[in-house]
């Protein structure tokens, strides 16, 4: 077909140009908008251009768009640069070649469809044919390049693959590891040729004890590591591990807390097993909460009008994907993290199952389900990859007895403690309630979605048996005392409409009454303890329990049914049935639990404080508004269920990290392990970081930037970053700051080629944010502690961290009750110090890296200095000299210097 040329926008914080045939020109912000509102324009990230120019209405033709319907589950960094190179198209020099960039990446792109060797062809045509009548911008310059297939296309669902039942797996034998044949397994790994690492060495001897044969029930072999950055812990635990499933054919599960080493994992375990065993099953699965997969049912729901406008094309785009993907993972994992932004709104959450509304054998899907799938493989693997929450919530909950994990690695074992205390944590909110309110009766309005309640989930039940029946009519009716919606209008009128929106809008009075954070002002969200409240709200709360009780009862009526069909199954219940039913019986007990957890919590308002538990009232606002009420209860210490739930039915666990100590200090790391609560002494191990720290880095302690002052911290910043020519991660306590700071320094810094980006204020998910950082040594990036350690960018991309102030906690209810319990200002002081190695761990991921690390504070406490790495220069000096020591190592002049000026 004819080449076209499109007339192209590209909008930075550095200015715009408009490319109209083949002449580029700078216009004004205006300029580009009135061109954008005109025609559809060539265009790059829609809300991003949308954010630069100040027009949120900003739509055209969006390359990135067209991107994700050729090239389906192919990786793009979202960029320029990015596309370029996923296209083999010279990369732009500056943002003027932009726009030329645009028109060639369109041209690359649709003449592929004309491509005889096109990999993604499959299900393209039939795809197009329903974006034209959705009238997609790009539709109509698709059409006539897709030819039509000469034989219909097979549908989506028919095109994915079933996946096997397999039978049930042995438990795994007992055995021993030779140390020698534990470290020969690591030089396999390694490959030989490789340096040897003593530090891994010692790591992997140390690792095989987690996998020793158990000697008393309830006491699993617990083996704390601590792992200097850089010996190699990974493949120093995949070799005992690899080891001990080869021989004893039991599983061992990795569990991690950032998707960056879930995909490192995943690489990494290559070494040890192949991508697929001889019979093609996977010896290496990655398994993720069931909120992350699509829902197949839930997008055929979507494709045949659950979803209308522009979340219809998100529908079509998600089903191209889905017939390329990997393995449905829909959040980091083949799923481009920028698709959903694209379409600015919540489109990608309600494909997956999040609500817990999956029928099982039920659906028409079920055999080909991602979910399914992912659950059957991980049983029959030699090595399942998981995080801290799935593992937890796996042994607390899993279907499968059999499945739970019995030898784990708890790699970033630092954030164990976190993910144990949501994990175990009640909430009685707003949000929660209505949740499962729509999960026994259906949603209210007469929605366009599949989603039901419980009795068109179970209408077998409700047709054949009676009993059964009986109960879902009697929850039905016991959850119409449940929030609904347009619970929190309600609310802030006064007129709360039954016994849990009575409890709420006591809540949320009592909170407004007592709060004295200092948060009503800034917007912020409110607590306050729950704690000697009077009468009146006790005897609402005491209302409230009752009508949780009355909905409790018939579900677990409805439960002890379900047990008894399936125990003595009657002629109506089939095989698709009954493993309907196993799964409803699932869902029912998940909920029993949880009513039973509110209840439980209602019951001790206006009793005696339980020393287990802090528990608190709280109205949670972003700028101002308000989005949930409710009742929170965490464990104050909630590493005592961790203990219970995931310790003590496993054989062998090993929590390791570059910071699970505190300095050299154990006590803190074995509390936080969980394991006095059974009686058990772990091993301890630790390992130093090969790096020369000295040569290396330097902490550069900032004191004369004056804490508050946002323009001389922005100031700072940008200095900063000018200083090191990009290659910057800053770091912020506070969002608002992220942002004021973001505000005033972006166009600068674009002007001067060094592009900024920063979370909570680019339209874009982190995880792609990272990606552009690790893709653009020029590039910055501001974040806040999701990107404490989260970020993993060995290399010249990173040479430069900047924390705005000294990382304190913040003074939550919940955290003054642990630093109650935990010392005092020690207790603080230890998070401070967990919290700057985590950042300084960003800095040096290499031999080769080299960087500086920048607290900005004019009284930094010396008793947080154990912090870095032995032998790392420390430095308290004006901003004036970092800029100059940062500055000469960008032009190459100086390495930082060994030399230490001292820790205090
Ligand atoms: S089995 Fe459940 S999760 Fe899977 S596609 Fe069907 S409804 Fe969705």
């Amino acid at each position: 077909m004819a080449a076209l040329t499109l007339t192209a926008l590209h909008a930075s914080h550095g200015g715009c140009w408009l490319r109209d045939g083949d002449v580029t020109r700078t216009i004004s912000k205006g300029e580009a908008v009135m061109a954008a509102a005109d025609t559809a324009l060539l265009i790059l990230n829609a809300p991003l251009v949308a954010t630069r120019l100040g027009y949120p209405d900003l739509s055209g033709l969006d390359v990135l768009e067209l991107y994700a319907f050729v090239h389906p589950a192919r990786f793009v960094v979202p960029t320029p640069k990015g596309l370029a190179h996923a296209l083999g198209l010279t990369e732009p020099q500056g943002d003027a070649d932009v726009a030329r960039l645009l028109q060639q990446a369109a041209e690359t792109l649709l003449d592929t469809c004309e491509a005889a060797d096109w990999p993604e062809r499959e299900g393209a045509w039939t795809a197009l044919q329903s974006l034209v009548r959705m009238r997609w911008p790009w539709a109509t310059l698709l059409t006539g390049r897709i030819a039509k297939p000469q034989r219909a296309e097979r549908w989506l669902f028919s095109r994915l693959p079933e996946w096997e039942e397999s039978a049930d797996q042995p438990q795994p034998r007992q055995v021993l590891l030779d140390e020698a044949d534990v470290l020969h397994r690591l030089e396999d790994l390694t490959g030989t040729g490789a340096e040897q690492r003593p530090g891994q060495r010692a790591y992997a001897a140390q690792a095989a004890y987690a996998f020793t044969p158990r000697e008393r029930s309830g006491q699993p072999h617990l083996l704390l590591a601590q792992a200097g950055t850089g010996i190699g812990k990974t493949l120093g635990y995949l070799a005992p591990a690899s080891l001990w499933s080869q021989q004893s054919g039991g599983t061992v599960w990795v569990s991690t807390y950032t998707k960056a080493l879930q995909r490192q994992l995943r690489q990494e375990s290559r070494r040890a097993w192949p991508e697929r065993r001889a019979d093609g099953t996977q010896p290496v699965v990655v398994r993720k909460g069931r909120e992350n997969y699509l829902c197949l049912l839930n997008l055929e729901d979507a494709l045949q009008g659950g979803f209308a406008g522009r979340a219809a094309i998100l529908a079509q785009l998600v089903a191209r994907w889905a017939a390329y993907s990997r393995d449905g993972d829909m959040i980091g994992g083949d799923l481009p993290g920028w698709l959903g932004t694209l379409f600015r709104q919540r489109g990608i959450t309600s494909l997956t199952d999040r609500r817990g509304e999956c029928v099982y054998a039920g659906c028409p899907h079920y055999r080909k389900c991602f979910i399914e799938r992912a659950t059957r493989a991980s049983a029959g693997a030699d090595l399942v990859i998981a995080n801290h929450a799935l593992v937890m919530v796996n042994a607390a909950r899993g279907r499968d007895a059999a499945a739970r994990p019995t030898r784990i690695v708890f790699d970033e074992g630092h954030h164990v403690f976190d993910a144990a205390d949501s994990t175990f944590a009640a909430a009685l909110t707003g949000a929660e309630t209505i949740e499962l309110r729509r999960w026994v009766i259906g949603p209210e309005k007469a929605s366009r979605g599949r989603r039901r309640g419980l009795s068109a989930r179970l209408a077998d039940i409700v047709s054949y048996d009676e009993a059964g029946a009986k109960a879902i009519t009697a929850a039905r009716a016991a959850a119409e005392a449940l929030p609904g919606d347009g619970w929190m209008q309600r609310l802030a009128e006064g007129a709360p409409w039954g016994p849990l929106e009575d409890l709420l809008a006591a809540v949320r009075a009592t909170v407004y009454a007592r709060d004295e954070s200092g948060g009503q002002e800034a917007g912020y969200g409110l607590e306050t303890e729950a704690a000697d409240l009077d009468g009146a709200f006790v005897e609402i709360s005491q209302a409230a329990r009752e009508a949780l009780a009355d909905l409790r009862q018939p579900l677990m009526r409805l439960g002890l049914r379900l047990e008894a069909l399936l125990e003595d199954p009657p002629d109506w219940l089939d095989g698709q049935g009954r493993a309907r039913l196993e799964g409803a019986r699932h869902s029912l007990t998940w909920r029993i639990d949880l009513l039973a957890a509110w209840e439980a919590l209602l019951a001790r308002l206006g009793g005696p404080v339980d020393p287990e538990y802090v528990d608190w009232l709280a109205v949670e606002r972003s700028e101002a508004r308000e989005f949930d009420i409710g009742i929170h209860r965490h464990w104050l210490d909630p590493m005592k269920p961790f203990a219970s739930v995931v310790l003590e039915p496993a054989h062998g666990v090993i929590m390791t990290s570059a910071t699970l100590q505190d300095g050299a200090d154990w006590d803190k790391a074995v509390a936080r392990s969980g394991a006095e609560h059974i009686g058990v002494v772990p091993r301890l191990t630790e390992q130093e970081s090969p790096f020369d720290y000295a040569a290396q880095a330097e902490v550069l302690i900032v004191t004369d930037v004056p804490r508050g002052d946002i323009p001389a911290l922005a100031a700072a910043y940008a200095r900063l970053i000018e200083a090191s020519r990009g290659g910057a991660l800053g770091l912020f306590t506070a969002i608002r700051r992220l942002r004021a700071v973001y505000g005033r320094i972006a166009d600068r810094l674009a002007r001067a080629g060094l592009p900024l980006y920063a979370q909570h204020v680019d339209p874009i998910d982190t995880g792609t944010l990272v990606d552009i950082f690790r893709d653009d040594p020029a590039a910055s990036l501001l974040g806040t502690d999701a990107l404490r350690d989260g970020v993993d960018v060995p290399g010249h991309s990173l040479r430069l961290v900047v924390m705005e102030q000294v990382p304190w906690p913040r003074p939550s209810i919940l955290h003054r009750a642990r630093r109650f319990a935990g010392g005092g200002s020690a207790y603080d002081d230890s998070i401070i110090r967990a919290r700057l190695a985590q950042a300084f761990g960003r800095l040096i991921r290499s031999r080769d890296d080299h960087g500086y690390f920048v607290v900005l504070s004019s009284a930094f406490p010396s008793r947080l200095l154990s912090a870095f790495p032995a032998g790392t220069p420390i430095r308290r000096i004006s901003l004036e000299e970092a800029l100059h020591r940062v500055s000469s190592h960008a032009s190459g002049e100086t390495e930082p210097e060994g030399q230490n000026a001292g820790r205090s």
